[in-house]
């Protein structure tokens, strides 16, 4: 069996993971079909091209979850990071990145490493052997999805996301919400309150159903087909459709006693659930929305109960193709059927550029450990990193999947600090610092295995 680590795709996930892997003494073959093959969004054949936003979001490594997840890529000397480092442009506290020279840079460092050939060939199907890792994005080409479809099954691999906005528990009003599943189902308590209800009364919906219809709402890209309108309709097409259109979908009021008015029957119940095994994040049921972000937090916070919502994403629908790693990939993102096939960025159900990347770092580390015959453990989940894999390959509820982005949601909460908004910063901190100190342990550890 050949020792050399095939990596299909050359995006922000391949790249990085070709470059560390390749650091750690492996031969590397990146198989990449842009320009022979083109996406909708991709303009070149460059690696680790940005396909829309320039912005790799916020920098502050203290106070926010993806400037953490930029300081371990930084620790652990990426190559996409200490790219968007040299190519940085104005922005304030994001880092923003002059996107031509940037994927120019990643392609040429990649064609200048002694250990990495570059091949532009679409890959179509899941090889028996060999140690692969398969990096190619929202935008998998059609023959590869199919083949991957056949391994994993229809039901656990999407070509649409559709993602309902998911809002921080300790930001939810208790007062005014309240836990219960529909007529009590469940046979244990848990089951039976896996529901936070927020009711509203009829003037309350009217002005949001009117809210709705008037809030600025995104289109698809070119090229990006609807093709989403059988099953998960964003809310605001519902609404479209009629006005008591989300009374007798997602928002129906049946089944459910408000405690803190029993007497009073709701016109309307919006219902959150649970989105994490640690109980942090809860996502509004049958939300996605094609809503602006703007518009979105105006409009959600007119709901009884979210007046004071923290959002950790907000919803979307999005051209996107990405397994259900819940329950196809085991901890070190091996596929379970295939442990010779890793997966790596957006495929596996992270969201975003950076996250995208931060997923190839690790593939590329395992899978080199695996090569080197001294298997690399996962980071531990007080890290972003370890936030990140933890919750793709577990931590999420696998039948309500959608991709998430990394925020402190993700992160065992630490004992003992103040909750709520008035605790936050010191609480940020907390995380951010028991972080680097757990990931600067890991790189010792992991560093020292490869020695
Ligand atoms: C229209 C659109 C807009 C987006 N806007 C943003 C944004 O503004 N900000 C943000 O953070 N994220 C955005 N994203 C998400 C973004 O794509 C990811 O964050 C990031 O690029 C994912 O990295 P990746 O390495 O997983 O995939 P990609 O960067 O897409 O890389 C995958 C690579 O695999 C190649 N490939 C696909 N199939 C094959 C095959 N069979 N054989 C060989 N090669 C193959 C592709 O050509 C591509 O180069 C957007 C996505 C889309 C589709």
């Amino acid at each position: 069996m050949t020792q050399t680590l095939n990596i299909v795709g050359g995006g922000m996930a391949g790249s990085e993971a070709a470059w560390q892997a390749a650091n750690m003494g492996i031969d590397v073959v990146i198989h990449e079909m842009r320009p022979k093959v083109e996406t909708f969004a991709h303009k070149t054949g460059n690696l680790g091209e940005m396909v829309c936003s320039n912005s790799f979001r916020s920098d502050d490594s203290e106070q926010n979850a993806v400037g953490l997840l930029h300081w371990e890529m930084r620790a652990a000397d990426g190559l996409i990071m200490q790219t968007a480092d040299r190519h940085r442009l104005p922005a304030g506290g994001a880092l923003a990145v002059d996107r031509e020279p940037f994927a120019e840079t990643v392609t040429a460092r990649l064609k200048d490493h002694p250990n990495i050939t570059i091949s532009h060939q679409e890959v179509t199907s899941l090889p028996e052997d060999g140690h692969w890792i398969f990096a190619t994005g929202p935008l998998t080409s059609t023959a590869l999805g199919e083949a991957i479809r056949a391994e994993t099954g229809a039901e656990a691999l999407a070509f649409f996301d559709a993602i309902a906005p998911i809002v921080y528990f300790d930001s939810i009003d208790m007062t005014r919400a309240w836990m219960q599943s529909r007529y009590d189902k469940g046979e244990t308590e848990e089951e039976r309150t896996a529901y936070l209800n927020c009711p509203m009364d009829r003037d309350q919906y009217e002005a949001f159903i009117d809210a709705l219809l008037a809030a600025d709402k995104t289109e698809f890209h070119e090229g990006e087909t609807a093709g989403y309108f059988d099953g998960c309709l964003p809310i605001e097409v519902m609404a479209e459709r009629g006005r008591e259109t989300l009374r007798h979908g997602p928002m129906k009021p049946v089944g459910l006693t408000n405690p803190h008015q029993p007497d009073v029957k709701a016109h309307a119940v919006v219902q959150l659930r649970r989105d994490n095994a640690l109980g942090t994040l809860y996502n509004i049921v049958g939300f996605q929305t094609k809503m602006k972000y703007g518009a979105q937090t105006e409009v959600l916070r007119m709901i009884p109960g979210l007046e004071k919502a923290s959002f950790a994403r907000l919803g979307g629908i999005h051209r996107n193709t990405f397994l259900n790693s819940p329950t196809l990939l085991d901890e070190q993102m091996r596929l379970k059927s295939r442990p010779n096939i890793r997966f790596a960025g957006q495929i596996t159900g992270v969201e975003g550029y950076v996250e995208s990347a931060a997923m190839g770092l690790l593939a590329g580390r395992m899978a080199a450990g695996d090569i080197l015959g001294q298997p690399i453990a996962p980071p531990p989940d007080t890290t972003a990193m370890g936030a990140l894999i933890t919750h793709i390959t577990g931590g999420a509820d696998a039948k309500t999947f959608q991709p998430m982005n990394v925020n402190f949601g993700l992160f065992p909460p630490v004992q003992g600090l103040k909750g709520g908004r008035r605790g936050r910063k010191d609480r940020y901190k907390a995380y951010t610092d028991r972080a680097k100190s757990d990931w600067r342990g890991w790189l010792a550890q992991t560093a020292l295995d490869a020695a």
